[in-house]
């Protein structure tokens, strides 16, 4: 994806700033304030060396005052000259000292006022903008995520997210102060001196063109960077999951070697950009020294031929200086903008991505399930050039039945299982409940009629009350008991440190595996949806706590509509009808007595198991 055109993204960037208006304007009119001060302050400078260096000062007669800026400095002119009049030296010291302090106090209360407001604006930002990535996080569809990255998500949600912060922050700086205190001093710089001035552009032309060039790939740069930590941490987040099993084969050192690639890809990307951006400023002050320089020279030479007050050349060189400051405020915006506008891509690539799996305009409602599900002449790919995964499928499962589903494990089974919640969409076919096209449903009330229980029990790092709840809404600790009690999960539960108050720990590791089953049961039980979906629940257990799962599974399927992905073929002995796949087609169907009387694949895979 090409990085946007400055305006857009600048628009883009301020169109995060929208809800907080109120503070921004704040911010700018502090700002405005700030660079007031910081403008007023130089000529006051003009008085002091007037009365040092024992210079008559030129202004006797009282000139008007009205607001403009050669105004002010020609009336402070007047009003200083008058003062060393009337007043002894060190008096007149003193009063511009205090005079000066006091322009760079107020110059600070509102350079401090302006970050106040600001600080809400930036923290806001980032919690807006992480948020939305979040919310689009769940609603984009599961095949999304077999695509990207986790740990690349994950660091889009806080770095990128930390980067757009900044690069806001600078450019609002940029674009409402660093101007006005830039100009404001160009203003002074030319009523000072036009000539000098013109030195003073060159400098500012010059080191735009140098740092634009710069900056350019500082962007690019910046982007690689950002995916090399992505990169990084997907290793963290896979090496830490995967952790027992990387112990158990001893695997440490190749996954060490691994993040070491990317950890030193990381530092070398990392270090050509710190190189390239650390030039800058440099450069710059390099660029702006020889400059002075001319400038001092040239100055200096107007200073001897009488063209030019000392004090005024004085006067020009701290505007000047506050002119520089700017200019490099502003080519570190630049690059902060740069930076931030490469963060901005990542961003917007998960919020701008398809939700491929849509709610029709105006779906139907679905409450109850009726009468049927069925599968209609259903294909599907994952990918488009990739093979078919499931094929022709035509199955109907009545209300009340439990249909399971056999074979090989890559058949397709899982796959058939998550079309029905839409976890992915057909690609040609009809998934159809009561007579409606699943995709013509509201996709909220059709997954609110299934229960899943899946082979990998999903909890999370919460209480034990909290993970079977899940969700729920008005739900009283006796329904949860009496959930628990038909899962088989309430005697253990009790025994628990703390109960139903119990934190489990990180994906429930600290419950063995036919504890956490059981709790996912009764989640499902709570939920108490018609249709269940059990996709190889008791498959990852050891047959005594898979005796106990298989009784609150049995418990569960009690008057709902089932399908059953299994594994041991012993636990789907009574289904209504077992459905053999085998390479995403059905092979046989039927009653187990029926399909062991075909002596055909049913048959072979119940042998396998016996043995
Ligand atoms: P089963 O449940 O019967 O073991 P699955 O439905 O999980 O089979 O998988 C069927 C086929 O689909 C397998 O060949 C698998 O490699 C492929 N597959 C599963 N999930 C994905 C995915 N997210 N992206 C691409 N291919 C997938």
């Amino acid at each position: 994806h090409s990085p946007l055109p400055f305006f857009s993204m600048l628009r883009k960037l301020l169109r995060y700033l929208q809800p907080y208006r109120r503070n921004v304007i704040l911010n700018i009119i502090c700002n405005v304030f700030m660079a007031l001060f910081t403008i007023v302050s130089i000529p006051a400078i003009i008085p002091f060396l007037q009365i040092l260096f024992d210079i008559e000062a030129p202004v006797i007669q009282k000139p008007d005052l009205y607001w403009s800026a050669v105004s002010i400095i020609e009336y402070s002119k007047y009003w200083f000259s008058n003062l060393m009049h009337t007043e002894s030296k060190e008096i007149a010291l003193a009063y511009i000292c205090i005079f000066i302090v006091l322009l760079f106090l107020l110059k600070n209360v509102f350079r401090y006022l302006s970050l106040f407001f600001m600080a809400p604006v930036r923290n806001g930002i980032v919690r807006d903008v992480r948020q939305q990535l979040f919310n689009k996080m769940m609603a984009l569809p599961l095949s999304y995520f077999s695509e990207e990255k986790k740990g690349d998500l994950m660091s889009r949600i806080t770095t990128d997210v930390m980067e757009i912060e900044w690069s806001i922050l600078n450019v609002l700086e940029a674009f409402f102060r660093e101007p006005l205190i830039m100009f404001g001093c160009l203003g002074l710089m030319i009523y000072l001196s036009p000539a000098l001035t013109m030195f003073v552009f060159v400098l500012i032309i010059f080191t735009a063109i140098i740092i634009g060039g710069i900056g350019k790939t500082l962007k690019k740069k910046s982007s690689t960077v950002q995916e090399k930590l992505g990169s990084l941490v997907s290793i963290v987040e896979e090496g830490l999951s995967g952790l027992r099993i990387i112990k158990g084969f001893n695997a440490e050192k190749y996954q060490e070697e691994k993040f070491q690639k990317e950890n030193n890809d990381y530092k070398r990307t990392l270090t050509h950009l710190l190189w390239r951006r650390d030039l800058s400023s440099p450069l710059t002050e390099f660029l702006g020294i020889a400059v002075v320089s001319i400038l001092l020279w040239y100055g200096s030479r107007q200073v001897f031929s009488g063209e030019l007050g000392a004090e005024s050349f004085f006067a020009f060189l701290m505007a000047f200086y506050y002119v520089i400051d700017p200019a490099k405020s502003f080519s570190k915006a630049y690059y902060n903008f740069q930076k931030g506008a490469a963060a901005v891509d990542r961003v917007d690539h998960i919020l701008n991505a398809e939700e491929t799996i849509k709610e029709k305009k105006n779906a139907l409602s679905i409450k109850k399930f009726n009468h049927s599900i069925e599968y209609r002449d259903v294909n599907f790919f994952y990918r488009k050039d990739e093979k078919k995964i499931l094929n022709n499928i035509n199955l109907i499962i009545p209300k009340g039945k439990i249909i399971a589903l056999v074979g090989a494990s890559g058949a397709g089974k899982s796959t058939l299982a998550d079309l029905l919640p839409r976890f992915y969409d057909v690609s040609s076919g009809e998934v159809i409940i009561d007579g409606r096209n699943i995709k013509e449903l509201k996709i909220k009330d059709l997954r609110h009629l299934m229960g899943i229980v899946s082979q990998e029990a999903i909890l999370f790092n919460d209480t034990i009350y909290n993970n079977i709840v899940f969700g729920l809404k008005n739900i009283s600790k006796e329904q949860v008991i009496e959930a628990t009690k038909i899962a088989n999960a309430h005697d253990f539960i009790l025994n628990t440190e703390n109960g139903y108050e119990t934190n489990i720990g990180d994906r429930g590791n600290k419950l063995s595996g036919g504890q956490r089953q059981r709790i996912t049961i009764a989640r499902a039980v709570l939920k108490n949806p018609p249709i269940l979906i059990l996709d190889e629940a008791t498959s990852a257990l050891d047959s005594e706590s898979e005796k106990l799962v298989q009784q609150s599974l049995t418990q569960l399927m009690k008057n709902r509509t089932s399908i059953v992905i299994a594994h041991r073929l012993s636990t789907i002995q009574h289904a209504d009808e077992i459905i053999v796949m085998q390479d995403g087609t059905i092979i046989e169907r039927g009653r187990h007595e029926i399909l062991l009387g075909q002596k055909g694949a049913y048959q072979k895979l119940v042998e396998l198991q016996t043995f």
